[in-house]
């Protein structure tokens, strides 16, 4: 969806729409999007400078990294973002951290989709997990740790947790 700029009111444009992604359209492939991606928005020009605020929301589904199981993700996210012409951006290689985080629209036109499935990837969880806490699976019987079917006495060590183990046992 393209918001052409010099058609914007002057007291800007405010919008409900619904976007349609796919897992294909994600940082992370593995991201199942349950349904339209739902966005407010309020966008308006002061100078040559747009103005985007508002919220993206949806249900996703991953799987846990750890337990296997597929578990849902919703996402209710507030932006304010400020967007500059690119043409006022001189072609120089001499950019300041700064300047490097600004975004930038083209054309006399922002995609308002591109915008917001931004945002939606800036939501998503580097190593997806049903619970902070999720044991996962035993490396020893490969049963979910939480239903309890594993009743395994001797885990498999794993030398990077016995300093950790030793820690936890001493406070009891
Ligand atoms: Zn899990
Ligand atoms: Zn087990």
């Amino acid at each position: 969806m393209l918001i052409d700029i010099d058609r914007l009111p002057k007291e800007g444009l405010r919008l409900s729409r619904d976007f349609e992604f796919a897992s294909l359209d994600m940082v992370d492939e593995n991201a199942v999007v349950l349904e339209p991606v739902h966005a407010e928005v309020f966008i308006r020009l002061v100078g040559e400078e747009i103005f985007v605020d508002g919220q993206v929301s949806v249900r996703l589904s991953f799987v846990c990294a750890r337990c296997l199981t597929p578990f849902e993700f919703p996402v209710a996210s507030r932006f304010d973002l400020v967007y500059l012409p690119e043409e006022l951006d001189p072609l120089s290689d001499s950019l300041s951290d700064e300047e490097i985080d600004k975004m930038y629209y083209s054309g006399r036109q922002l995609d308002l989709r591109a915008v917001v499935l931004e945002q939606l990837n800036l939501t998503l969880p580097g190593k997806p997990l049903c619970a902070n806490d999720c044991e996962g699976i035993c490396t020893v019987c490969g049963e979910l740790v939480r239903t309890g079917k594993c009743s395994c006495l001797v885990k498999e060590p794993d030398p990077r947790w016995s300093k950790l183990k030793f820690t936890v046992r001493d406070k009891r």
